[in-house]
């Protein structure tokens, strides 16, 4: 089982070797943290979306691009259930931590970020997607050694440690 921490801050300046986009159906980049992440790493990220995803990903499903000018050496793109127009299939959020996982094994990564998919403009509860993330997290067989859920303010960080805590409380 990979170790899984949480840091508070801006994920497009975490150094791992990959990164976790929060990103949509289409793959051409949109708000919240998929804006940031391709406003920092550049425009290869974009370049790379349109070559490697012509026809986007399926929500729940992973794929992977350069990070161009990030830290990371990869930019994992996934896309969550988008809880405000309706997708509120949980398995659906958990295949995306899953998948995403599988991608980061598929390229040798060792350290991967996740931001809390789903949780911002998709809408998904945030308690939720706090227990969601932990629980897929810790069920993934993977090779990856360190994952970091990276909450973007300090309340959320907060509350993502508790809920770690609780978790590894309860083996
Ligand atoms: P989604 O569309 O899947 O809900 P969002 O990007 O809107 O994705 O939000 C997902 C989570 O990422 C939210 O908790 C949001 O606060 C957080 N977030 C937004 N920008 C960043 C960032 N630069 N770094 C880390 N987390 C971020």
């Amino acid at each position: 089982m990979a170790t899984l921490i949480c840091v508070q801050g801006d994920i497009t300046t975490e150094r791992v070797d990959a990164i976790v986009n929060a990103a949509n159906r289409a793959m051409r980049g949109g708000e919240g943290v998929d804006g940031a992440i391709h406003a920092a790493g550049g425009p290869d990220i974009l370049r790379e979306c349109i070559a490697r995803f012509p026809d986007g990903l399926a929500t729940g499903d992973a794929g992977w691009t350069t990070a161009g000018r990030l830290p990371a050496r990869w930019v994992i793109h996934t896309v969550g259930p988008n809880h405000a127009a309706g997708e509120r299939d949980r398995t659906l959020l958990l295949s995306a931590y899953r998948r995403s996982l599988e991608v980061a094994d598929a390229l040798d990564a060792r350290s991967v970020a996740f931001p809390l998919i789903s949780a911002g403009v998709y809408g998904w509860p945030k308690e939720d997607a706090i227990d969601a993330a932990i629980t897929a997290i810790r069920s993934a067989a993977t090779q990856v050694d360190e994952v970091r859920i990276v909450a973007f303010d300090s309340a959320t960080a907060e509350l993502v440690q508790e809920r770690i805590r609780q978790a590894e409380s309860t083996v």
